[in-house]
């Protein structure tokens, strides 16, 4: 079964293209790197993925369930960390935690929480409230957050963001250890090598080129990906 079928996917915003008819299949597991420059669609593929945005038109699976009829059910299995963090300001590091473990209706909930907080290095800052968080203590708790049900799909959006080094690498690390599927829009394509099984080139709304990562050095992803990047006057 694969985590991602997506075929045909089209999306308008009032007359303009942002999807132009893109076609992904991602299998259980496999870690996909989306690459693109700025307005090539990532954000926009991510956020139909994640059920965020409807599609204007095409088809979409995910983890074997018909994500454009079954949208919540799809939601329940899914992780998503995107620009947004979707975590309350006033609430502590360890109550937004608490909060989306009872939503998802999970058990252990204290014993999972102070897990999670470890892993990312927040334990001293679990009574806190998020509002008084740093950017990158902000970014290591949505990840947190999109991973506390287990989901089997993860969609990430520029993950790195706000990350220091070692943040950088814990979240690699985390992703790897998760097993989940993984797509991951990035514009660090020495990243994108190092964690990805694929890469996936849009531009303008379009898959324009797909390689495995194992047939591929830093030199020639470059070079594919300054085809995607025409210099505009
Ligand atoms: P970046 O690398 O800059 O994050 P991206 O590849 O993620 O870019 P998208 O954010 O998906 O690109 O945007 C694709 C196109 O869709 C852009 O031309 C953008 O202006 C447009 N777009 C995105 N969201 C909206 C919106 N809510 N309303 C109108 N147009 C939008």
């Amino acid at each position: 079964m694969l985590a991602v079928d997506a075929r045909g996917l089209v999306k308008f915003y009032g007359t303009a293209p942002a999807l132009r008819g893109c076609d992904l299949a991602v299998a259980a597991g496999e870690r996909v790197a989306l690459l693109g420059p700025n307005g090539a669609g990532k954000t926009t593929l991510l956020k139909v993925l994640a059920t965020l945005v409807r599609p204007s038109s095409g088809a979409l699976r995910l983890l074997g369930i018909d994500a454009l009829r079954s949208p919540s059910l799809v939601r329940a299995r899914i992780g998503v960390l995107a620009h947004e963090t979707y975590l309350y300001r006033d609430l502590t590091a360890a109550e937004n935690l608490r909060l989306y473990a009872q939503l998802y209706g999970l058990d252990a909930v204290e014993e999972r929480v102070a897990a999670m907080l470890a892993r990312v290095g927040l334990t001293d800052r679990a009574h806190y409230r998020v509002g008084t968080l740093s950017r990158g203590q902000q970014q290591r708790l949505a990840l947190t957050r999109a991973l506390l049900h287990t989901p089997a799909l993860l969609l990430l959006d520029e993950p790195d963001t706000g990350l220091d080094e070692p943040g950088q690498a814990l979240l690699a690390d985390i992703v790897r250890a998760s097993g989940a599927a993984v797509v991951l829009a990035t514009h660090a394509l020495e990243r994108a090598l190092a964690l990805a099984d694929r890469v996936v080139l849009l531009a303008e709304g379009r898959v324009i080129h797909t390689a495995r990562t194992a047939e591929l050095d830093l030199a020639t992803l470059r070079e594919v990906y300054g085809t995607a990047a025409p210099v505009r006057a």
